[in-house]
């Protein structure tokens, strides 16, 4: 039991979501603790040092159209620690250069005569056979690109980006996929170019995505979580590294106790408030009274998806014509070129490109050596005429196990089933990107944070 006094709060998990929700407790006089089970914080928006190397875990860029949390963030850093600019992005497709986001003249253009054509007709014998037939819905991510856009792009670039993204077929994937994921602004893009929908939805994520400026930090992505961390510790949050968390048991008087090893010790703390940013089946498998084996495996069926960046260091030369390239029928998902971040990301004279690979825990890419990766990749950006294998100087990876939540058919019945059983118990909360698995950006981690510490205030939970 919890004595009376200030509100105890435990965190588990110290990335962008958990730390700042530490932050946003600490501002309403609660006692904070935030267990982390890697040795470090930050989480997906770290910066990895290897030496004179500093490697995003996959490049990011701050954008964010609400405004009092992206200022929220700016505050958190001096004028010249944060560089802002536009969006630097363009899409590899057929050994062409288009736009991200795509433009109509870019379609007509320089799609090529015939993808342009053929693209064309598809569409418009789509939309005209929408308007003769009954509007059916729409089940999985194969149907709503088809009947959206015709079968000849669904071919040409729906089906090869998202199945080389994903791993699994376009008919295994749940329409979650099409709004909440980055990458299908392509897919945004085309439909507002073609169908004229400007729906309200439509347009912002658009916006979102492009027309958004962007910020970072001029040592890499994780200056946001160091930030976030040392704004959190002085305010009196304690954070426990490399810390591992055996039971979370529910008390009847809605308090907890919780047991983790710590410094090899075995510690139990008493608290009045959880929050959750950690996968939701390491969160089933540590509450007690446990869950019933139906919830467990539904949380066990609940998949993130993992990636690998391949960072390979090169004389200092401008490769791309922009910071990010998305890419088709390759091992990689997208290229950055990390001297338009910022130059200092590596010593000078040099500059990287990043390589993100999608790939799920434990397959045949995740257990690939450095060497194999980079042997997969190298042939290609040779051959597409990028860099030349002799002007390689080393190349170095990130991996990471949870990147993306995995939004499979069929996931929103677990995920729905899942959220109820954790709602009846009280005083625990989910949030962020891999807590809440929900396809989140820092932005929208902090924004979670926010909304959920004015409820709590609000209903007198803290
Ligand atoms: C490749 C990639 C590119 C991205 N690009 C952008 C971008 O350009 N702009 C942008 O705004 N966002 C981007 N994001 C998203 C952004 O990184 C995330 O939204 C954000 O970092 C998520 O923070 P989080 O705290 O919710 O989750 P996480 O950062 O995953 O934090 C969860 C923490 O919990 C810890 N943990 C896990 N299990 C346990 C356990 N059992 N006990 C205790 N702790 C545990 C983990 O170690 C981790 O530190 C990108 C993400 C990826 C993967």
């Amino acid at each position: 039991m919890v004595e009376g006094g200030k509100k105890r709060v435990i965190i588990l998990g110290a990335g962008v979501t958990g730390l700042s929700a530490g932050i946003r407790y600490l501002d309403n006089g609660c006692d904070v603790f935030i267990l982390e089970k890697a040795d470090h914080a930050g989480g997906l928006a770290r910066t990895v040092v290897r030496g004179d190397y500093r490697l995003d875990i996959g490049p990011h860029h701050l954008f964010s159209q609400n405004e009092a949390i992206l200022q929220e963030i700016i505050d958190l850093f001096e004028k010249d620690e944060l560089i802002s600019f536009s969006r630097d992005a363009k899409i590899y497709f057929h050994d062409r250069f288009l736009d991200y986001p795509l433009t109509a003249k870019n379609v007509i253009f320089n799609m090529g005569l015939k993808h342009a054509l053929f693209t064309s007709i598809s569409v418009v014998w789509t939309s005209l056979l929408k308007l003769f037939t009954k509007k059916r819905r729409e089940t999985n991510f194969k149907e709503w690109a088809t009947t959206n856009f015709g079968s000849y792009l669904y071919g040409i670039f729906f089906k090869p980006y998202t199945e080389q993204f994903w791993g699994v077929s376009c008919e295994e994937l749940s329409l979650d996929c099409i709004p909440q994921t980055s990458k299908m602004s392509f897919a945004k893009t085309l439909k507002l170019i073609f169908l004229k929908k400007f729906e309200k939805e439509s347009l912002s994520v658009a916006e979102r995505e492009t027309s958004l400026t962007l910020y970072y930090p001029i040592k890499g992505i994780g200056a946001i979580v160091e930030k976030l961390e040392k704004s959190f510790l002085s305010k009196g949050g304690k954070i426990k590294l490399s810390c591992d968390v055996s039971e979370l048991i529910t008390n009847k008087d809605g308090s907890f106790n919780i047991h983790f090893q710590y410094e090899r010790e075995t510690v139990v703390d008493d608290v009045n408030l959880v929050l959750s940013t950690i996968p939701i089946s390491s969160l089933a498998q540590i509450l007690r009274p446990l869950a019933s084996p139906e919830i467990i495996q539904r949380a066990n069926s609940l998949e993130y998806l993992s990636t690998i960046v391949l960072y390979i260091v090169i004389h200092e030369r401008d490769v791309l014509d922009c910071a990010y390239l998305y890419m088709m029928d390759r091992p990689y998902n997208r290229i950055s070129n990390t001297n338009r971040f910022h130059h200092k990301l590596c010593p000078e004279g040099e500059n990287m490109l990043a390589l993100e690979m999608t790939c799920h825990f434990n397959d045949k890419t995740w257990n690939s050596s450095d060497e194999e990766l980079f042997e997969k990749c190298i042939d290609y950006l040779e051959s597409d005429n990028f860099i030349s294998r002799n002007e390689v100087k080393q190349y170095l990876t990130v991996r990471i196990k949870n990147a993306y939540p995995f939004y499979r058919l069929n996931y929103k019945n677990n995920l729905t089933e899942i959220f109820k059983y954790f709602k009846n118990i009280p005083n625990l909360s989910l949030a962020g990107r891999i807590g809440a698995f929900k396809y989140m950006d820092i932005d929208q981690c902090l924004e979670d944070t926010s909304e959920l510490v004015e409820r709590q205030k609000k209903e007198g939970t803290i």
